[in-house]
């Protein structure tokens, strides 16, 4: 995957790497805090005295000097050293230790911060899940610095992961700032499991219960955990077949599927928590229906689009769409429906055409299955001639190049048209055990309609459902989150400009 990805890098330079080049930043992530200052009230224009930590190759720090007003006191601090710039104070130090915390207390002397920023991101070097907490420890060392240093009011900018302790910082941060929201500005790519955190409103409690910033307390199950975890995600003898067909340790970055797999699985939730996007076919017959409901609303279309930022109303709206689609598309049969189809009986004609296209759903079933098993035999060997195992003879000239495809090009796609055309054949490339998954439904489909006319009193509840549903979801999503974070740091190192970025952002 990795040669993949250096194989199409044009694509991967976007129009943020060509601004920021354009407009004399060092890095494409300069985006990242303009949007949100630009986002939260230009907070930026307001502060006298902005730490930025973790700041090489200084790209926030020279928004800083742009934004913030004349001579304010802006200090950057990196472990990695930093070209000096003008109208900021650089130094190299480790923000874990003592040193910087020492070195900045004498540049501020008496002063306090209104701002400080975090863009942090440790080495990428171990495993996911080791990365995943140095991170989430980094994070928590950045805001002790910050609970130092800032003003009665003040705002933290902060860069975090989606892990499992995503939810134990947001819950720190709302212990010490009015106001906490996480959000995800547009230079930030969406395959980048990286949010940023915007804490305002300062809250300088007198007294700190230590606990609160102490990485034991606040992340206590993990590193006990680490090794076990790691084993279990990177042995192939440990593979275990998900429903959706998904293995653990499959680290691919970025998902999508289409929305009418969404709608024919008969596992939504594992679908939602492990694709990033749903696909539309505009010609596809079945779409053409469903765009028609007036719930395919602009916010469903756009939900869709990334589905790993989408919070519990935008998941319930996509679940209770899904539900009416299914009615729409006769998957699922409504429940007074189902009563009628109970007590009418058919004629002697009804009953004819209705094993005849049982005889035909049959027969396309069949097609659908020798398709895939097909589809599943080209991957294999896909598979076996990216690893040097044999040449590529069986395998179509146009498989082999859409193998090629980045899968982060899809921007690029979309300018030219070919998006249908590459998420198709993505949809070959990554999807090969999902679509094992779907036949393996395929062959429960028929029982699968029984077992919903049994559980129709079930069906209501779909509030409570729909709870569940969602707590379930959030835990596979953070679950997997977690692992794509190494793919992310390597992304996004490359996207930084100078070479004195050695980490992702
Ligand atoms: N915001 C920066 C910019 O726009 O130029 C980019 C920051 S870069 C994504 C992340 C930085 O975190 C790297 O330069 C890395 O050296 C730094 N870093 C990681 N761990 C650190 C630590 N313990 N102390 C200080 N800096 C650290």
């Amino acid at each position: 995957m990795g040669k993949t990805q250096k194989k199409n890098s044009k694509g991967r330079l976007d129009r943020y790497y060509y601004l920021a080049k354009e407009k004399g930043y060092r890095a494409r992530s300069s985006f990242k805090i303009i949007q949100i200052n630009e986002k939260y009230g230009h907070f930026l224009e307001k502060s006298k005295v902005v730490i930025d930590l973790c700041a090489a190759p200084g790209s926030w720090c020279q928004v800083a000097s742009k934004l913030c007003p004349v001579n304010s006191l802006i200090i950057g601090v990196d472990i990695v050293p930093m070209k000096p710039m003008p109208n900021v104070i650089t130094f190299q130090s480790d923000i874990t230790t003592e040193d910087c915390r020492s070195k900045l207390r004498g540049y501020m002397k008496t002063w306090k911060a209104d701002t400080v920023l975090h863009d942090g991101a440790p080495n990428v070097g171990l495993g996911w899940v080791q990365d995943a907490f140095t991170q989430s420890q980094l994070t928590l060392q950045a805001l002790k610095l910050a609970v130092e240093n800032l003003v009665v009011n003040g705002t933290f900018v902060t860069k975090i992961f989606r892990s499992k302790d995503y939810n134990k910082l947001i819950w720190v941060f709302q212990q010490l700032f009015e106001k906490v929201e996480a959000t995800k500005p547009p230079a930030s790519r969406n395959v980048s499991a990286e949010i940023f955190v915007v804490c305002k409103g300062f809250k300088a409690p007198k007294r700190l219960d230590p606990r609160l910033l102490d990485p034991k307390e606040v992340f206590e199950e993990l590193p006990d955990g680490q090794q076990n975890m790691e084993s279990k995600i990177y042995n192939p003898e440990k593979k275990v077949r998900k429903r959706q067909g998904y293995e653990e340790g499959d680290n691919l970055l970025y998902h999508e599927t289409s929305i009418l797999d969404f709608v024919r699985t008969e596992d939504p939730i594992s679908m939602l928590g492990e694709m990033n996007k749903f696909t539309i076919d505009e010609n596809d017959h079945e779409w053409k229906i469903l765009k028609k409901l007036k719930q395919t609303t602009d916010e469903f279309r756009s939900c869709i689009e990334d589905l790993k930022v989408l919070g519990k109303k935008d998941f319930k709206m996509i679940l209770r769409w899904r539900k009416i689609a299914r009615e729409i598309l006769g998957i699922e049969v409504k429940d007074d429906a189902k009563t009628e189809i109970e007590v009418v009986p058919l004629t002697e004609e009804e009953q004819i055409e209705k094993d005849l296209q049982g005889l035909q759903e049959k027969q396309r079933l069949n097609v659908k299955r020798e398709r895939r098993r097909k589809n599943e035999m080209k991957q294999k060997e896909l598979q076996r001639m990216q690893m040097n195992m044999i040449t590529p003879t069986d395998i179509g000239i146009e498989a082999a190049s859409l193998g090629k495809e980045s899968l982060f090009n899809l921007k690029t796609a979309e300018k030219t048209g070919i998006l249908n055309d590459l998420a198709k054949g993505k949809k070959r490339m990554i999807f090969t055990d999902d679509e094992l998954a779907k036949d393996n439904d395929i062959y429960i489909d028929e029982n699968i309609m029984i077992k919903d006319k049994d559980s129709a009193a079930d069906a209501d509840d779909l509030e409570s459902e729909l709870n569940a549903m969602y707590s379930d979801y959030k835990t596979r999503r953070s679950e997997r989150d977690a692992k794509i974070l190494v793919e992310n740091r390597e992304e996004e190192d490359r996207a930084v400009l100078s070479p004195t970025c050695n980490t992702a952002t």
